[in-house]
Order: structure tokens, then sequence, then C-alpha cells
């Protein structure tokens, strides 16, 4: 089927690094996928190019007052060569939907689909090999309107950019230290928090500092009003089993509706688990690490698939999650998902697509 993606080959391939020095967002492939958009003419001109910078005027809009939007998400090479997507239709349906709630026009879901397969296509050489590693995937839409008037853009430019990436576990999946902030709001009701923007990113900051200034790696979000309920870890989401129950703070305004979110609670409720979205305070959290009844917690999300707390602090008091250990149900989920992802075990619900590379004439 002929394309409605152009591609234009760079002349000067860089060359690629050796997959056991890959870390994570430093080197990025040879070619990026541009799409603009214009008022009145739509989306249009979806295009592979060779990698590259983009100019842009002083004034141009997103510079100013940061209507941008992303996504991440990841191609993973199979024992058998081939390379596939995991979960790229829901990836393109979240990109649309920050979109709308920074006010930039969606685009076709199928293209964005289709434009991450066109960039990984172009750049498959890129996709590395050695266990654990994967290209990184960065769709990104900025507002590209010189401007300073503060309003929706007229003009914006979707671009991807693509990073093969070190395993995020080179020593075995490590449990992480975290600390719960009742002086920083990541996100509020009516907010971003939903959305995947610069902004939220830009907002987490100084938290993130004052948590690893104090010993810790990550800041554990509470709820913008109360102070009370706990929202995300990080940038991932945060699911936690106590006692018998696993439980997860709902979607709803304030939370990113993450994709490893989505995929961990299917896993979860295809075993037969008790699952709950529900609100869950930091107070009930705390008691539950003094009573012995928290048995394990974890962050999720694309980077890192999971990422188990091994420590949780909140007003100068410490708790210890599960003696610091990676937890038997954090460990099974990242390795169940890790399977489907390299294509070693079934893929039930369809999270994963291949990518078909064109022969080369
Ligand atoms: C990207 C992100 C997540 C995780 O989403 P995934 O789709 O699982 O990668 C969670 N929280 C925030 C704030 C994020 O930006």
């Amino acid at each position: 089927m002929p394309s409605d993606i152009s591609l234009t080959r760079t002349h000067s391939p860089k060359a690629r690094p050796d997959d056991s020095s890959l870390s994570f967002g430093k080197v990025f492939t040879d070619h990026m996928f541009l799409m603009d958009y214009e008022e009145g003419r739509g989306w249009h001109d979806p295009r592979v190019v060779p990698y590259g910078s983009l100019t842009m005027d002083p004034a141009t809009a997103v510079l100013h007052y940061g209507q941008a939007v992303f996504d991440g998400l990841k191609a993973f090479r199979q024992a058998d060569g081939s390379i596939r997507l995991f979960r790229a239709e829901r990836h393109a349906k979240r990109l649309n939907k920050s979109c709308a709630a920074l006010c930039i026009p969606e685009m076709d879901a199928d293209l964005i689909r289709r434009s991450f397969e066109a960039i990984v296509a172009a750049d498959h050489e890129w996709v590395p090999s050695a266990p654990g590693t994967s290209l990184y995937i960065r769709p990104t839409v900025v507002a590209t309107e010189v401007m300073l008037g503060v309003h929706p853009a007229h003009r914006y430019t979707y671009f991807i950019i693509c990073s093969p990436v070190g395993s995020y576990y080179k020593e075995g999946v490590k449990p992480v230290r975290i600390l719960a902030t009742d002086t920083h709001v990541r996100a509020v009701q009516g907010g971003l928090g939903e959305a995947k923007t610069a902004a939220n990113y830009a907002a987490s900051l100084s938290a993130q500092q004052e948590a690893e200034r104090a010993g810790y790696t990550q800041v554990l979000w509470l709820d913008g009003v109360e102070r009370k309920w706990i929202d995300e870890v990080g940038t991932m989401n945060i699911m936690m089993k106590i006692g018998d129950e696993v439980i997860t703070p709902p979607l709803g305004g304030t939370i990113l509706d993450g994709v490893t979110r989505n995929s961990i609670l299917t896993l979860m409720r295809d075993w037969g688990l008790k699952v709950s979205e529900r609100k869950i305070s930091i107070d009930e959290v705390m008691q539950a690490g003094r009573d012995g009844t928290l048995q394990e917690m974890w962050g999720t999300g694309t980077a890192a698939v999971v990422s188990p707390v091994g420590e949780l602090g909140y007003k100068g008091e410490t708790i210890r999650i599960g003696g610091g250990q990676t937890g038997p149900l954090t460990q099974k989920l990242y390795d169940s998902i890790v399977a489907i992802q390299y294509g070693r075990a079934p893929d039930p619900h369809g999270w994963t697509s291949e990518v078909k590379i064109p022969v080369e004439a």
C-alpha cells in the first residue's frame, strides 16, 4: 500500500552505539518524523526526514507559554529479529487526549499509530537486541506560531524522535526510597494532571530536588486539596498490596492514565487477584506499614515497567516495605509484562504489533 508518509533518508548515518553502553535518552537515531498544522489547512505533510535541529523564532509560542504535549512508548526486538511496538494504539489515543487538554488540534489516531511505525521502520537498525534494551519513541507536539499573545496557537509541529535505551535494571530490579510531600503539589482537579504535558514536569522539579537532598529517589504526590490522598509517584502511577488487596488510586482528573497501569491492572484481574481502584490516604498506607500488612508497593511506567518501593518517608517517619526487597508480585508483574513485550509469552490481549520493515530497493 502506498504510504502518505514521505521518506527522505539521511546521507550521513551516525555510528550506532554498542548495545552494552546504552543508558536512557542520550543518543538519538538517524531520522525523525515531522508533520505540520496550520489553521485552515489542518494537519499536513507527514514525513520522515534526517534527524536535525528545529529552528524557531524566539517568539515561538511554546517557548513562552508551554503549549506542549508528548508521549512515550517502546519498540522491542524479538528473538526472531522482528520488531514489535507495545500498545501503540493506546499511546496514539492518549497523545490525542493530551492534545485536547491543551487546545491542540487532534490528529487522525490511525495516522499517529502509523507515524510510530514509519519512524521505527526507517531506523529499524537502531532497535537494539541485547536483553532488556529497546527503542524508546518520543512523539511530541508543540505550538509553533510566532506570537506573544496568550491564546491557543494557530500553528503546531508534531515530531517524533527515537532513542535506543539500555535495560533500566542492569543489576536486577532495585527498590527505591520515596518521600511523600505535603508542601508541593503536582496536579489539581481541573488542571493538567491527566495530560502528558511539559508543564507537569516543570511543576515536579523542585519537590524532586528536595526529596533527593533528603536522601530519597522519588516524590510520592498527594492530592492538592487535602494533602492526604495518594496520587502518583515521581512520573509513575502507584500501586500497593495491603493484605490480599491490590490498591491503586482511581483516574479522575489529577492522575495520568498510564498504559503500564492499565496493562498491570488487566494482568492482575486475569490472575484473579483482588484489585481496587479506590482512593487511599497516606495515613492508611503508613498505618499498614506500621502493622505489617503493607506487603508491596511499586510505581508503574513505560521506562521501568515497575519500580518497587523499599522505603516510604512521611512527616519524619520512615517505613520499610517488604524488608526493603522487591516483592514477589512486583517481580512477577515485571517478568510477565517484559515477556509479552519481547514475544517470549503469549499476548492474549493483542497488546503488541509488528513493525513491517520495507525491503530496501
Ligand atoms: C507517562 C506517565 C506515567 C506512566 O505512563 P505509562 O503510559 O505507563 O508510561 C505516569 N504518570 C505520569 C505523570 C506520566 O507522565
